[in-house]
């Protein structure tokens, strides 16, 4: 399977410049790439993927106030084609409904102060003994923090707006099977706690993560009271962006653990379809903690392919919330306000989060005897992240 590794570059001084320029030109060509489609959607006209490449970057250079970007590497002015392509065309499909699942935002322009990135591919960059070579930038020092599984296919130099530098390379990394368990579980992703399992056990975000965003919170107001421009509101920048990179890791690192443990500990973990449970819930309530759920799904989908163990997702509506997983019955909606409920029909009392997930596995097995013709085979594989990306899945 295709997974990314991540490392910490150390550029020199002239490193970080050239680096600067790279990215400098490959953003200016993806938002010229965006404004481009945009115009011809407007006017009606189709545009190949060849034509926008051929004025963007082949023609745009051969004009004066485009010829700096003959300066940098082209193989990176290719991809952020290829990147706006996929972004444009993504949104696009949503849009339509061609592109089942959430819906996808209009492609956002990028900007300089934001998260800066190249993304390499073969030719464009290639490591020389423990330096990762850039083309046109130079052998850039690396700190190696575990070994590489298999020689890189793409890359993606990083510049976060707190100021690292990091290479992310695309490797195809053999799976490891865990021996087979009986176990099989349901997960209910939730509102205030990260996730609540069938089995009753609470995953709360971890209480230093409420702590940093606390912090994080004071940091963009002292940001917003300094003046535009001002070397103030510089470091005030830089300390919210150093939070924020506080923030992820700790989120990260938590959702890691998690979904590690339970992938090892079942054989098989289901969860409801963020589509379907978008319908479901609130707009709000999803915008907010949309990162930590996606992120952990994501990383238990990796985990469960990695270790050779089933991840599914119910992929029909089902009122999780709804249902009493002790008897069947429909007891109705329920204000998200309601933690607690007694089941008009049994009697059970139920933790809202626990029931849900409870009826996600229970509708998860069905789903899985209904696919199989009544027998519970093996699961198959869940696709992991596509090779290719706007990088920002993998934080
Ligand atoms: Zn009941």
């Amino acid at each position: 399977m295709l997974v990314r590794y991540r490392y910490r570059l150390y550029p020199s001084a002239g490193q970080r410049q050239a680096l600067a320029r790279v990215f400098g030109c490959a953003r200016v060509v993806y938002n010229d790439c965006l404004r481009l489609r945009e115009e011809c959607h407007a006017a009606g006209e189709k545009i190949s993927d060849s034509e926008v490449q051929r004025r963007v970057v082949t023609l745009a250079k051969l004009t004066a106030e485009r010829e700096w970007l003959a300066q940098v590497s082209s193989v990176a002015l290719v991809q952020a084609c290829n990147d706006a392509r996929r972004a444009y065309r993504n949104w696009f499909d949503s849009r339509s409904g061609k592109r089942k699942g959430r819906k996808i935002g209009h492609p956002v322009f990028r900007r300089k102060h934001r998260r800066q990135s190249i993304r390499l591919t073969r030719g464009g960059f290639c490591l020389r003994g423990p330096r990762l070579y850039v083309a046109k930038v130079g052998e850039i020092r690396v700190r190696w923090s575990r070994s590489l599984p298999s020689e890189p296919s793409s890359v993606t130099v990083i510049r976060e707006p707190d100021g690292r530098y990091y290479a992310s390379f695309v490797v195809e990394r053999q799976t490891v099977p865990l021996p087979a368990c009986g176990r099989e579980i349901g997960i209910d992703v939730g509102l205030n706690r990260l996730a609540v399992t069938s089995t009753g056990e609470i995953i709360v975000n971890p209480r230093f993560l409420r702590r940093q965003q606390r912090r994080l919170a004071r940091a963009q107001r002292a940001l917003s009271r300094t003046a535009k421009g001002s070397a103030n509101r510089a470091k005030a920048r830089r300390r919210v962006a150093v939070l924020h990179r506080k923030v992820r890791e700790t989120r990260l690192d938590h959702a890691h653990k998690t979904a590690l443990r339970l992938v090892r500990d079942n054989q098989a973990v289901y969860a409801e379809d963020l589509a379907v449970s978008g319908l479901a819930r609130t707009r709000l309530a999803k915008s907010v903690h949309d990162a930590g759920w996606t992120q952990l799904l994501r990383l238990i989908g990796e985990k469960a392919e990695q270790h050779g163990r089933g991840f599914h997702r119910i992929g029909r509506f089902v009122p999780t919330s709804q249902t009493c997983s002790a008897c069947g019955a429909n007891d109705g909606p329920k204000p998200l306000s309601v933690r607690t409920w007694t089941c008009a029909a049994c009697g059970a009392v139920h933790d809202r989060d626990i029931n849900a997930a409870r009826n996600i596995l229970a509708a998860g097995r069905a789903d899985r005897l209904n696919a199989c013709g009544g027998t519970v085979r093996p699961p198959p594989a869940v696709a992991g992240p596509a090779e290719a990306g706007t990088h920002r899945s993998v934080a």
